[in-house]
């Protein structure tokens, strides 16, 4: 969207639209990136803060771009618990966002987590870098810091300390949350573990590459088959489907907000399947069980 066009919608439906600045029931209104970080703030918030969620169920936050309505919604909220770790809609709308309501707490979910660096499978890389970095969508640095449930913990806590200090009247219930839900992330940690250091096939073959915090926090070893954001070139895909071959890879893996073409080209070629497992579930417990669950099946 323009941006002259976004500041003209945006007083236009201030005008049109005067709101109320009284809330329903004091919660604390708080706006998250994607759908997982509103899951951890529900839980340490519960009936006290109400969490609304930018890029929707469905939508790819590498390309994402907010309605009138959810701008409106910001422009009144306390509190932005923004990812922090370089997500394209972030990059792309948080000093639109900080511009329109200056008064906003906002939360950078990421602080104290190491950021890593984006992993290059392709072995013209070295020759290319220079040419790579300038369309790299991401930056250097992944972005994909929540699918690990090492991260998740520290993403809480910073959340946690975000919402005690702008609400201190509640500060013992949400430190009480909190200590349950990182019980549980600590849980989910442990039966991962146990279950992932038994599966023979350490690697696994994806179109997106948004698991490298968790292949990194379990041992296992993430093969993109997009090259940053773009399609492979024919002589990379017959690399990954001699590699995957080798490797005896039964599942090609893809994500619901990204084209499966290459995914079911692969998968043909090594007579295997396609299966979906979803970064941006907003059930984060179950999602990441269940995804390693079918990353260990046979
Ligand atoms: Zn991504």
């Amino acid at each position: 969207m323009q941006i002259k066009i976004f500041f003209n919608l945006f007083l236009f439906l201030m005008l049109i639209q005067p709101v109320a600045l009284s809330r329903a029931n004091d919660q604390l209104t708080a706006i998250v990136s994607i759908l997982p970080q509103a899951y951890f703030l529900k839980r340490i918030g519960a009936e006290h803060i109400d969490v609304s969620v930018m890029v929707p169920e469905g939508g790819n936050p590498h390309t994402y771009e907010p309605t009138p309505t959810q701008l409106k919604k910001v422009s009144h909220a306390q509190l932005y618990v923004k990812m922090g770790s370089g997500i394209d809609f972030e990059r792309a709308w948080m000093s639109k966002i900080t511009y329109f309501n200056p008064d906003m707490t906002v939360c950078d979910s990421s602080q104290g987590i190491h950021l890593l660096e984006m992993k290059h499978d392709d072995p013209d890389f070295a020759h290319k870098k220079k040419d790579r970095h300038r369309v790299h969508h991401h930056g250097t640095k992944d972005p994909h810091i929540w699918l690990s449930p090492s991260n998740a913990i520290i993403m809480v806590e910073n959340m946690k300390s975000s919402l005690a200090e702008l609400d201190p009247a509640h500060r013992a219930i949400y430190e009480e949350n909190t200590r349950e839900l990182v019980a549980d992330l600590l849980d989910l940690k442990q039966e991962l573990s146990s279950h992932l250091e038994t599966i023979a096939q350490r690697e696994f073959f994806i179109v997106h590459p948004a698991w490298g915090y968790f292949a990194n926090e379990f041992h296992l070893k993430q093969r993109a088959i997009e090259d940053f954001g773009k399609d492979p070139t024919p002589r990379q895909l017959t690399k990954i489907v001699h590699d995957a071959k080798k490797l005896n890879a039964r599942i090609i893996f893809i994500s619901p907000q990204f084209n499966s073409k290459n995914a079911k080209v692969i998968a043909r070629e090594i007579n295997g399947t396609v299966a979906t497992i979803d970064p941006l579930a907003y059930d984060y417990i179950n999602n990441l069980r269940k995804i390693a669950y079918m990353l260990g099946r046979p």
